[in-house]
């Protein structure tokens, strides 16, 4: 038995043919289960019920189910996912001026180990499917105040997107699809630690916005607080980011997390403008939002404000994030507030 929640158009093309239905079917049953959310293959009433009872007999339509919810005072809901086999995902709701950010996870854990974030130091599980990518969303959308809409979504919760590729880049197309979720490519922002090959290819299988989490300006400091610098140096990961395609946006993002006495020296804010030279960006600064057991603190805020001083001095388009929803521990993976985006909208 397959889940219906898992498969693409292209997908669902497949399976029709292979049950010798037209490829019409396909259109209805994507219809049916990424944009009218249909829980049920009975649900699906243009499909007539000899099909229907065949569908019944090969596939299932299940999502992801809601364990718990934490509401932040400013707003911003936390939500606990259990997936089929027990895994538990965390998802974000977070709520800013006229915008209200979906921030999802790609994966249960995360394998890539940086030092400053909680989903790294519990260790990697496994890749979400698309049915619990997809299920994030329907989730999320269950949670919506009356006349609430969710405007952005960010892959910035548990997990490396670009790790987990394939089921990422299909996801992305149901998002922005008009038959799915109809989310525009601008409001959808994919957030790395820096994966080098796998941004090459990104660049020309999406068209969403692209953030890159570097946090630091030495190669040193850099490896000690993200492992994968040792494989993907800033260097390559740089010169990646001046060849990507931007599809008419403006830029892409850089993240910068402020971690006091490790990064956020005025050394640090002065070699950040010389190796970002020629890459298109806009910096967000987040001073690091500290969680228990973490050996990392924040910077104060006088430093902060230095720091984000000397960028902006420098001619960049620099924002200093709040770290939002900070009483729920709202801080997992690169969920540090670079939910911003919008601006990166081609022709502003
Ligand atoms: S910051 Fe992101 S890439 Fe790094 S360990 Fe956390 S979830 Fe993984």
């Amino acid at each position: 038995m397959k889940n219906l929640r898992d498969l693409s158009y292209e997908d669902l093309l497949a399976e029709v043919a292979e049950l010798g239905e037209k490829p019409y079917r396909a259109e209805q049953l994507y219809g049916w289960i990424f944009h009218k959310n249909a829980t049920e293959i009975d649900q699906m009433t243009d499909i007539s019920k000899v099909l229907r009872e065949r569908l019944k007999g090969e596939y299932y339509i299940k999502g992801i189910e809601t364990l718990d919810v934490k509401t932040s005072p400013d707003g911003t809901r936390k939500f606990l996912s259990g997936l089929e086999d027990g895994c538990r995902i965390e998802s974000v709701l977070i709520p800013e001026d006229d915008r209200l950010t979906l921030c999802v996870s790609s994966q249960a854990g995360c394998a890539l180990g940086c030092q400053f974030c909680m989903t790294g130091m519990s260790g990697f599980v496994r890749n979400l499917r698309l049915s619990e990518l997809t299920g994030q969303v329907f989730s999320a959308m269950s949670l919506l105040n009356e006349g609430e809409r969710i405007t952005n979504i960010v892959l910035m919760g548990m997990g490396e997107p670009l790790a987990n590729y394939d089921n990422v880049v299909k996801f992305l197309k149901i998002l922005s699809d008009g038959k799915g979720f109809n989310f525009s490519h601008n409001k959808i922002t994919v957030s790395t630690a820096g994966l080098v090959p796998a941004i090459r290819k990104f660049g020309y299988d999406s068209k969403v916005n692209l953030a890159v989490s570097l946090n630091a300006t030495t190669d040193e400091v850099r490896s000690r607080i993200m492992p994968i610098n040792k494989k993907y140096p800033i260097d390559e990961l740089l010169s990646a980011l001046r060849a990507y395609p931007l599809h008419g946006k403006k830029y892409i993002t850089i993240e910068y997390v402020l971690i006091k006495n490790v990064n956020d020296s005025i050394e640090d804010a002065n070699r950040l403008i010389k190796i970002l030279r020629g890459v298109e960006c806009k910096i967000n600064l987040i001073a690091f939002n500290p969680y228990p057991g973490t050996k990392f603190q924040r910077p104060e805020e006088q430093r902060v404000n230095y720091f984000h001083k000397i960028i902006s001095d420098a001619g960049y388009v620099v924002i200093v994030r709040a770290s939002k929803g900070r009483e729920i521990q709202a801080a997992c993976g690169q969920l540090k507030g670079a939910y911003d985006l919008e601006e990166n909208a081609p022709g502003q």
